[in-house]
């Protein structure tokens, strides 16, 4: 593997990403296979459409589009109103308790907090 190949490589099947077939996730911004010439043969990894607000072209590779190819993580992290029903809380009460440090928790830069199912879920039980 030099730094060479893993420019062009995709990153849905690893493979080589020939030039007619170079597209970026607009999500993680990895190359994808995506086959822009009908007379040439290729798989694509991913999907491109018109973005109906902005009317440009969005582009997305199937693991951004297929978050389930990630088993449960994202679906584990919650926000507050979520993890507080998750918990049978209120979300002031699981709001002090992060901020006492008695549950695991994240503040993301925009300033949401960010909670782990199971840290919540052993919060609840000790509560
Ligand atoms: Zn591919
Ligand atoms: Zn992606």
């Amino acid at each position: 593997m030099t730094s060479e190949a893993s420019t062009t490589v995709c990153i849905v099947c690893h493979l080589t990403v020939e030039p007619y077939m170079v597209a970026h996730c607009g999500v993680c911004g990895e190359l994808y296979h995506l086959n822009s010439r009908a007379d040439l043969p290729g798989e694509d990894c991913g999907q491109v459409w018109i973005n109906e607000e902005h009317l440009g072209l969005e582009f997305a590779c199937n693991i951004c589009l297929n978050p389930e190819a990630e088993p449960g993580a994202l679906d584990d992290v919650l926000d507050l109103p979520e993890a507080a029903a998750a918990a049978n809380l209120s979300e002031a009460e699981l709001e002090r308790a992060a901020q006492l440090g008695h549950v695991k928790h994240r503040r993301t830069s925009s300033g949401v907090l960010l909670f782990v199912r199971g840290d919540v879920l052993e919060f609840a039980v000790s509560h």
